[in-house]
């Protein structure tokens, strides 16, 4: 813990149960680094990386194999993190030094939020709107969409987005939701998925092997 942080009690509103590290500061060359953390994704998957007790340098998020920034300054592509580093890891120090070295401003959280899209009432489109619509792309949407409603998932704001990415989406046999990979959920090897479904284990194993057909 540093001064720094004693004097600045994070009493951000976002709920944030799977982010929210602190990250202490460091010195990169001659520039200090301010102390930032990264928030709870949003509903398009995204990371907001906040510095003080509210302020949004950019918001990270992924695209298949790559991991995207967008800031002030617009969206830019920081590509694949090295082995071992998550990518909001790589993206949060990228974005604490562009702001350190005055390349990009800060967004209250709040006015983040607000502009964030709310989720669909009703279906959600077959295809994330990035998916390339093709024969390949319609046929594992559709196979993942049967995949959600047997497992108790709902899309909630776009539609397919691939195998390997996040996808946002509500539990349905509790309040939990957040980004998701399809390719974890639709089990392997003829195994169905893990019965955990997600951080915190959802309503216990036992009452989900009960409730979802594909582990009888
Ligand atoms: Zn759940």
């Amino acid at each position: 813990m540093t001064t720094q942080l004693l004097e600045r009690p994070a009493t951000v509103t976002v709920p944030d149960t799977e982010a929210g590290r602190l990250i202490v500061p460091a010195t990169e060359g001659s520039t200090t680094v301010p102390t930032y953390r990264v928030g709870a994704p949003d509903i398009q998957c995204r990371y907001p990386v906040i510095v003080g007790e509210d302020q949004v340098i950019g918001r990270a998020y992924r695209w298949h194999r790559d991991w995207f920034v967008l800031t002030t300054a617009g969206e830019h592509n920081l590509r694949r993190p090295p082995k071992g580093t998550p990518g909001t890891d790589m993206a949060a120090a990228h974005l604490a030094q562009q702001y350190a070295a005055g390349r990009i401003g800060a967004v209250p959280l709040d006015q983040v939020l607000a502009e964030a899209p709310t989720p669909l009432c009703g279906p959600v489109p077959l295809l994330h709107p990035r998916m390339p619509v093709n024969d390949r792309n319609i046929e594992g949407a559709q196979i993942a969409f049967a995949g959600l409603r047997a497992h108790h998932w709902r899309a909630v704001l776009t539609g397919f987005p691939g195998s390997d990415n996040h996808w946002f989406l509500s539990c349905e046999l509790c309040p939990w939701e957040g980004p998701k990979f399809w390719s974890h959920l639709r089990g392997r090897n003829g195994e169905p998925p893990s019965a955990r479904r997600h951080k915190g284990g959802c309503i216990g194993e036992d009452k989900v092997r009960r409730l979802i057909t594909a582990y009888h």
